[in-house]
Order: C-alpha cells, then sequence, then structure tokens
C-alpha cells in the first residue's frame, strides 16, 4: 500500500479530527502517504483529494467537527457513482481507504470493496454509540458529557421552580446517551427506544418522587423512544398528573459538537492507529473497535448485520434505584 485515503462520513461526532490526525501520523510514519478525501463518499464522485502531511493536521485533536468535512451522498448508492469514485480514487493513486463513520458508511465500503480489489477498514464513527464492534464509538463520551452540563443547568431552575422537565436526548434507536447521562444527570426517569415504559408507569413514578418529597423532577427521553418524543410524552402526562409545572428542552444538535473528551481523543488516536497498521499488515474489510481496553476488529458485515445492545442490565436497575 502506497496511499491512504481517509474521509469522515455520516453525522459528524467529536473525535473525528484526532482520528484523522492519527490516521495521517501513523501512515506517514509507516513511509505511506495519505489522501484526505473530502465530503466523504462525495469528495470521491466529486474528485475532492487533498494531499495530507503531519503538518495538515496540527492543532486539530482539540476540534470538533471534521476538517474533511462529511457528506450523505444518494449517488454512492448506485452502481455508477460508485464506478465514478472508483476511477477518481483509482486517478489519485490511492490503494486503500479509511472511513470514519457510521453503519451507513461501513454499508458504503463493504459494498464497494466487494465490486472493487480495494482493502478498507471502517472506524466507527458517532455520538450515538449505537455501532456493533466497539463498546464504545467516538463522540458518545464527548456528548454525554455535553449532555451533563445542560442537564445540571437545568436542575437549577428545575429545583428552584418546583418544575417537572423533560429533556429529549439524541439517539434515534439507542438509549446509550439517555442511559448514561440520565445516570449522571440523577434523572428520575429514563425513556429509551430498546425499553419501552408506558405513560401510566411513568407517572406512578413521577407521583413517587412527589410523595418522596422532590422538589424537581427530570425524565431524560431518547428521541427513538417509543412514545413519540418529550412533547407528546410531556402532553400526555400532563392530563393525568398536574402537581408540577411541566417544561420541554429538546438538546438537539448541540449535542453533536464541541471539543473532544479526553477518552474520545485517546480512542480516536487509538483506532486510527490500529486502522493504518490493519491495512498495512494485509487485512480488509474490518470495523476497528474497543473491547474492555482492548483494540479488537471485527469483519464489517459482522458490525453492519448486528444490532448493538450495549445497555447493562446493572446500570437500568441503578438508574430505579437511585431515583427513590
Ligand atoms: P450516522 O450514524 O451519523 O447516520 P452513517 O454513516 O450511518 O452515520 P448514513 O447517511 O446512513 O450515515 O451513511 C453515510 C453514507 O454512506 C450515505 O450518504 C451513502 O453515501 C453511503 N451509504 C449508505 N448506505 C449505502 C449503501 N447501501 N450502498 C452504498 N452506499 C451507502
Amino acid at each position: 500500500i502506497k496511499r491512504i485515503g481517509v474521509f469522515t462520513s455520516g453525522g459528524d461526532a467529536p473525535g473525528m479530527n484526532a482520528c484523522i490526525r492519527s490516521v495521517v501520523r501513523t501512515a506517514l510514519y509507516n513511509n505511506t502517504q495519505v489522501s484526505g478525501i473530502l465530503q466523504g463518499y462525495q469528495g470521491m464522485i466529486d474528485n475532492q483529494f487533498i494531499e495530507m502531511n503531519s503538518r495538515s493536521v496540527s492543532n486539530i485533536i482539540q476540534l470538533g467537527g471534521t476538517i474533511l468535512k462529511t457528506a450523505r451522498c444518494s449517488e454512492f448508492r448506485t452502481v455508477e457513482g460508485r464506478k465514478k469514485a472508483y476511477d477518481n480514487i483509482k486517478a489519485a493513486g490511492i490503494d486503500a481507504l479509511v472511513g470514519i463513520g457510521g453503519d451507513g458508511t461501513f454499508t458504503g465500503i463493504e459494498v464497494f470493496s466487494r465490486e472493487y480489489d480495494i482493502p478498507v477498514i471502517g472506524i466507527p464513527g458517532t455520538i450515538d454509540n449505537d455501532l456493533y464492534g466497539s463498546d464504545f464509538t467516538l463522540g458518545f463520551d464527548t456528548a454525554c458529557n455535553t449532555v451533563i452540563e445542560a442537564i445540571d443547568k437545568i436542575r437549577d431552575t428545575a429545583a428552584s421552580h418546583d418544575r417537572l422537565f423533560f429533556v429529549e436526548v439524541m439517539g434515534r434507536d439507542s438509549g446509550c446517551i439517555a442511559l448514561n447521562t440520565g445516570i449522571a444527570g440523577g434523572a428520575e426517569a429514563i425513556l429509551m427506544p430498546e425499553k419501552e415504559t408506558a405513560i401510566d408507569d411513568l407517572i406512578e413514578r413521577l407521583e413517587g418522587a412527589v410523595a418522596g418529597k422532590k422538589t424537581s423532577t427530570i425524565v431524560i427521553i431518547a428521541e427513538g423512544d417509543q412514545n413519540g418524543g418529550a412533547y407528546n410524552i410531556a402532553k400526555h402526562v400532563k392530563t393525568k398528573f398536574d402537581f408540577y409545572d411541566t417544561k420541554v428542552t429538546i438538546l438537539g444538535h448541540l449535542q453533536r459538537g464541541g471539543s473532544p473528551s479526553s477518552f474520545d481523543r485517546v480512542l480516536a488516536s487509538r483506532l486510527g492507529f490500529s486502522a493504518v497498521n490493519l491495512l498495512l499488515a494485509g487485512e480488509t474489510r474490518r470495523v476497528v473497535g474497543l473491547k474492555g481496553n482492548e483494540i479488537q476488529h471485527v469483519p464489517i458485515e459482522e458490525s453492519i448485520n448486528n444490532k448493538a445492545f450495549k445497555l447493562a442490565p446493572d446500570m437500568i436497575e441503578l438508574s430505579h434505584i437511585l431515583a427513590i
């Protein structure tokens, strides 16, 4: 392998830059050139490649987002689009790819590497932590820290006014952010897509909080919860439970940005390093990840075809116990 192409794709996540830096420097250290591909798969189709050297990744380890930009690209889903991408990649002298993103991104390189003989490695980068093959994805820890900061602030108001706050966090099909931040932020209840909670059960929990003389109550809701989002839940709860003044906060995209945490920077650096080492060792079609404190790699198909379930049962039980 003479030249590795690195790109970010799908939603941005804190730690992507730290990961790009690690890919670039590990490759250069091993006398392998690196091209940065801008805008994910779109950049392959539009011929947007930039030469990367050690200095092009200076001063980025602390930056959120991605210096290579990211995009969703429908053309890459077509045979013609991928042919264009391959011709451009070949012409640029790129003979291996490292893609940082979510399962859509992994599906893209999986299809691509079956059609064309080019080694590929995927690195899990998404704040949702919903990928199989790594205990943690890049950006998850940072996003949780951002949410906690917000919950702490909301708690000040909730406690001062005897209010009930419904806080909606990201997680279309994963309750990881909700469960972690619910425990870290002392939420009275946590609603997650993986675990159905009936509104009546939630109300019972809230009545328990009142009976226990709590002066503020915070309910964390993952956006993918079956009850249909924070506003909807607040409306339903209000019809039967009006002890507190009720407020809704949707944290939205502020969870995606920001300077990566120490954990995410280290994870990003380790995964970037491993991805390049795998390619140089002749591996392909793997997703690198963290298992315990070890770096592991699994086949891309395995990562795409398995649903990650990362809600530790002890954490679910704990979230109930600590809310009394
Ligand atoms: P996030 O978790 O933030 O959504 P993601 O990587 O899952 O990240 P997607 O938009 O689903 O984000 O996928 C990123 C890109 O991967 C798509 O825009 C598309 O270009 C490519 N892609 C996804 N699925 C396929 C597929 N079946 N075939 C070819 N390319 C695909």
